[in-house]
C-alpha cells in the first residue's frame, strides 16, 4: 500500500512510499482509509519520532472496514467507521470511571502505533466507531481530534452554560472552529479571536460566533460586552503566545480552559490574580468514546457543521502542514485522501 512514512524524525524526511499492508490481529480491524485529518499532533510526531520506526503518522481518520479479526463480533466488512484514537486498557481506575482519555496505559494511535496517512490502517475493534448514515466520512474524519477535544474541553470540563460570555482563541483552528460552535450550541455569547479576524469574520460568524476580533482588540471588546466584569469562560489552546492576554480576560468566578499549547507551554501565573478572583484554570485532553458517539449523533442531526478547508492527496502532506500552520486563511480541517 501507499503511505506517508519517515525513517528518522524531521519533517524533511517524510515521503510517500510503498509499504507492506498491515494485517489485523484477533481483536483488531483493517480499515481502508478514506479521509485522514491533519493535526498539530502529527507534525510533532514527525519531528519527535513515532513508534514503531519507520513510522506512518496520522492520528485522525475514517474509512471502511476491509477485514476483521477472528474475535471481532460487532463490526463487519463494509462498515463505515471513524477511529477513536486513544488506546486504553479498559481496566484502570480512570477507564472504570468512563474516562478512557485519562487511562494510565493510554497511548495515541498514529503516535504509539502506525497511523492513518496510508491506504490501510489497523486499529483495535474497540477504537472503531460506526459512522451513522447521516454523516459523510469526510465529516466524520474531522471529529476524533478537533471536535472531540473541543467538546470535552468546553462542554464536559468547563461546563459552558447558557448566557456565558465565552472567548475562543485560535478560533479558526481544528479545535477552535468546534469550540465556537459548541459554546454557541450551549447558549453562550461567543467572541472568536483570530489574528486574521478581518479575513475570516464571515466564516466564523457562520459557525456561530457573535463577535470576531483580534488578540490586540479582544480586551476592549470583552470589557464592553461584560461592563468591565470579564469573561465567564476563556478557551485557549494556543498556549504561550496568548496566555497573558487570555488569562487577563477571565472574570471573577470565571474559568480558563486549555487542551493544547501550540506556541509553547511555559507560562507564569500570579497566584493572587487566581485566588482573589476565584477563577479556575482547567486542563482537558481528548475525550471519551461516549462523547465521540454523541458527536456523530449530533452531526447526523445537523446540530453543528464539520468545516473542511481542503482535501489533498498523500503526496501533498507537506502542503497540508503549511496550510494548517497559517499559510492560508483557513477555517476548519485539512484532510488527506489516500
Ligand atoms: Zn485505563
Amino acid at each position: 500500500m501507499r503511505a506517508v512514512v519517515f525513517d528518522k524524525p524531521g519533517i524533511e524526511n517524510i515521503r510517500v512510499a510503498e509499504v507492506e499492508n498491515p494485517r489485523p490481529g484477533p481483536n483488531e480491524v483493517l480499515i481502508r482509509v478514506k479521509y485522514a485529518g491533519v493535526n498539530p499532533v502529527d507534525y510533532f510526531t514527525i519531528n519527535r519520532g513515532g513508534t514503531p520506526m519507520p513510522h506512518i503518522p496520522g492520528a485522525e481518520f475514517a474509512g471502511i472496514i476491509e477485514e476483521v479479526g477472528v474475535n471481532v463480533k460487532d463490526l463487519g466488512v463494509g462498515d463505515a467507521v471513524v477511529v477513536y484514537n486513544r488506546l486504553f486498557d479498559g481496566t484502570c481506575k480512570y477507564c472504570l470511571m468512563g474516562h478512557e482519555e485519562a487511562c494510565v496505559n493510554g497511548k495515541l494511535i498514529g503516535v504509539a502505533t502506525q497511523g492513518g496517512f496510508a491506504e490501510y490502517a489497523v486499529v483495535p475493534a474497540a477504537n472503531a466507531i460506526r459512522v451513522p448514515s447521516g454523516v459523510n466520512l469526510d465529516e466524520a474524519a474531522t471529529l476524533p481530534v478537533g471536535a472531540l477535544t473541543a467538546w470535552h474541553m468546553v462542554v464536559t470540563r468547563a461546563g459552558v452554560s447558557p448566557g456565558d460570555l465565552v472567548v475562543v482563541f485560535g478560533a479558526t483552528g481544528n479545535v477552535g472552529s468546534y469550540a465556537v460552535q459548541f459554546a454557541k450550541m450551549a447558549g453562550a455569547t461567543v467572541v472568536a479571536v483570530s489574528r486574521r479576524a478581518d479575513k475570516v469574520r464571515g466564516a466564523l460568524m457562520d459557525l456561530g460566533a457573535d463577535f470576531v476580533t483580534t488578540p490586540d482588540e479582544v480586551s476592549k471588546l470583552v470589557s464592553e460586552l461584560s461592563n468591565g466584569l470579564g469573561a465567564d469562560l476563556v478557551v485557549d489552546a494556543v498556549g504561550q503566545a496568548t496566555w497573558r492576554i487570555s488569562f487577563s480576560l477571565v472574570g471573577k468566578l470565571g474559568k480558563w480552559v486549555t487542551a493544547g499549547a501550540l506556541t509553547g507551554g511555559e507560562v507564569t501565573l500570579s497566584l493572587p490574580s487566581l485566588y482573589s478572583t476565584e477563577a479556575s484554570v482547567i486542563g482537558s485532553t481528548g475525550g471519551t468514546r461516549r462523547e465521540l458517539k454523541l458527536l456523530l449523533d449530533l452531526l447526523s442531526r445537523r446540530r453543528f457543521k464539520a468545516p473542511i478547508h481542503a482535501r489533498l492527496r498523500l503526496e501533498e502532506v507537506r502542503r497540508a502542514f503549511d496550510i494548517m500552520f497559517g499559510g492560508e486563511d483557513r477555517v476548519g480541517k485539512v484532510l488527506l485522501t489516500p
